[in-house]
């Protein structure tokens, strides 16, 4: 049952996440890009938890929308307008309360927006090379063990980028370069997905709640 206390815990644990692995996510974009990606998205989910009370006490699709629209102010670089397009498009199809199918069906698409945005598909070691394997992973409903299940796809598609050639944003120029290394916005989206499990499989404490 998604209530403001669920939503808040949700995105204090994304924000934290993020906000935590900064210097990682830079290391990465410092391996095929310009090194800012940790602090182009520190910067975007610190603005996301610090308007976390007013976020959380929206309807889930206004909820994203808004998220959304902190991220596309504050994140800057490539990444910013396509984390903040994925968030807005969520919002679309997203109902208040969603089943898992539901949520796959927003995810799915929230991909097909970023994909236009982006100009990109999988395959071209980015962000969607997460983001597809996990839709993936909620059209299949029917099995057990969901959160698991999906935090191990995340894992293993955010890994799959590293032997990848970048085809798509800055790390294509480093052609067969870039191959060998992480995904920075792959890396980010395994966080982000990492978090959303966590916060849902646990209960919500007192004190977070708005
Ligand atoms: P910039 O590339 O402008 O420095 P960031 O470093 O913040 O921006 O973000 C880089 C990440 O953005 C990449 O790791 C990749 O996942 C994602 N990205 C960049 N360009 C695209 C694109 N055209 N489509 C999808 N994702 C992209
Ligand atoms: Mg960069």
């Amino acid at each position: 049952m998604m209530d403001a206390g669920r939503q808040k815990h949700l995105i204090l644990a994304v924000t934290d996440a993020i906000i935590a692995h900064a210097e990682e996510l830079t290391a990465l974009d410092q391996a095929i890009g310009d090194g800012d990606h940790g602090v182009n998205m520190k910067r975007g989910f610190e603005a996301v938890r610090a308007d976390a009370d007013n976020l959380a006490m929206k309807p889930l699709p206004d909820m994203l929308k808004a998220l959304g629209m902190h991220l596309v102010m504050k994140v800057g670089g490539a990444s910013g307008p396509l984390f903040g397009t994925l968030f807005m498009s969520l919002a679309r199809d997203m109902p208040a309360d969603p089943s898992l199918a539901e949520a796959g069906a927003a995810l799915g698409h929230a991909i097909e927006a970023v994909k236009a945005r982006g100009k990109s598909s999988v395959g071209q070691k980015t962000m969607l090379d997460v983001l597809a394997p996990l839709q993936a992973e909620l059209a299949n409903v029917d099995s057990d063990n969901v959160g698991p299940r999906f935090k191990r796809a995340a894992a293993e598609a955010a890994q799959a980028t590293a032997p990848m050639k970048a085809i798509r944003g800055r790390a294509s120029y480093l052609g067969d370069r870039s191959i060998g290394h992480m995904d920075p916005g792959a890396r980010s989206v395994w966080l982000i997905a990492d978090a959303i499990c966590d916060a849902l499989a646990t209960p919500v404490p007192n004190e977070e709640r708005p």
